[in-house]
């Protein structure tokens, strides 16, 4: 079958590769109805993993809705012809970590991550015709049918993540808010916040085509490449700094920009995936301000994917909207180059296989 497949920094392309098979009980064999690209999967492109990844081999990909195609013996929740999609970390439900919910903990399959290569378990990639989902009673979903293929796309990794962004920063009625970054899954995160009664809430990206969607919302978006945009965000708050600020990039860079936008006694919740080793905190600065700042680490996503269908749902927020580009499998080394350039007003990027 046809598969993306990880060459090196800059070069993931579509291949051949031998068909996907069920080899345990629980595992289900599913055929991709369609993919997408993930602001994580960048770092995997721009070489940020390149010396751990296994070169000509590991398969990228972690968003899905797909058929069942094939069902493993001890499976119990899933048919063939089920529509589904599944959360981009691999968890039993059975061990403690799964338990108490820290899903992308889970004990038994060792943090496993689907399009991550050896270091993040070995598992296959959604960039695929075909994969297989180990454990799935466990982190696979069933799609109604009235979610369209991009929406549910959403469900393995960005919209749980803003679910959990906005569980995190807890924003309380009236609260002023900034959000870090404005992709995809910082706009989900703002149509999330929007409902829950802020004050006054700005976003800060340098990428203007989304600054310019969040614009269209009735949002202060600043742009952070134009010099003084710490002042300009500040003195929507009068200079006091904001309530609550999420953080939906993962960069050291991003990562100061919300210290130095919240107030004391404010919240920090921070969602972007960070790889860099470290950080210049500033131990004092966070102690006297009494900030708190939750990172979020791979995010445990299975539990909010019940949450984030219902949003879908209930018209909380429409993903579907957040798409701008569909490339072919064929064309995957095409469709990583333009997300990772945000070339042609690039936002979510759906692969049809
Ligand atoms: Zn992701
Ligand atoms: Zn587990």
């Amino acid at each position: 079958m046809k598969a993306a497949v990880y060459y090196g920094a800059e070069d993931i392309r579509c291949t051949q590769i031998p068909d996907p098979v069920i080899r345990a009980d629980h595992e289900l064999l599913v055929k991709v109805c369609a993919t997408s690209m993930c602001g994580s999967d960048l770092h995997l492109y721009r070489g940020a993993l390149d010396p751990i990844m296994e070169k000509g081999k590991s398969q990228t990909g972690h968003e899905l809705i797909g058929e069942v195609v094939q069902v493993g013996k001890s499976v119990g929740n899933f048919r063939p012809g089920d529509r589904i999609s599944m959360a981009y970390s691999a968890s039993c439900g059975q061990c403690y970590m799964c338990q108490v919910g820290q899903t992308a903990h889970c004990e038994t399959t060792q943090k496993a991550v689907y399009g991550f290569g050896i270091p993040f378990g070995n598992l296959n990639g959604t960039h695929a015709e075909a994969l297989v989902i180990p454990y799935a009673d466990a982190h696979a979903i069933k799609v109604p049918k009235e979610i369209s293929d991009a929406a549910a796309l959403t469900l393995s990794c960005n919209l749980p993540s803003a679910v959990i962004a906005n569980r995190l920063a807890d924003i309380q009625p009236g609260e002023s808010v900034a959000l870090v970054g404005c992709g995809p899954t910082g706009l989900m995160t703002l149509d999330i916040s929007l409902h829950r009664g802020p004050g006054r809430v700005v976003v800060l990206d340098k990428v203007p085509h989304r600054l310019e969607v969040a614009r269209q919302k009735g949002i202060v978006a600043i742009d952070v490449s134009v010099e003084g945009w710490k002042e300009l965000a500040l003195a929507e708050t009068g200079g006091r700094g904001f309530d609550k600020v999420i953080e939906i990039v993962g960069y050291p860079e991003t990562l100061q920009m919300c210290l130095d936008l919240v107030r004391p006694g404010g919240t920090v919740a921070a969602i972007g995936v960070f790889t860099d080793a470290s950080f210049n905190l500033n131990l004092a600065d966070v102690f006297l301000r009494d900030i708190t700042l939750h990172m979020n680490g791979f995010a445990n996503v299975q539990p909010y994917m019940w949450e984030a269908l219902r949003m879908m749902e209930r018209g909380v927020v429409n993903p579907q909207a957040y798409f701008s580009h569909t490339f072919a499998l064929d064309d995957v080394d095409k469709a990583f180059a333009t997300f990772h350039k945000k070339a042609n007003g690039a936002m979510k990027i759906l692969l049809q296989p």
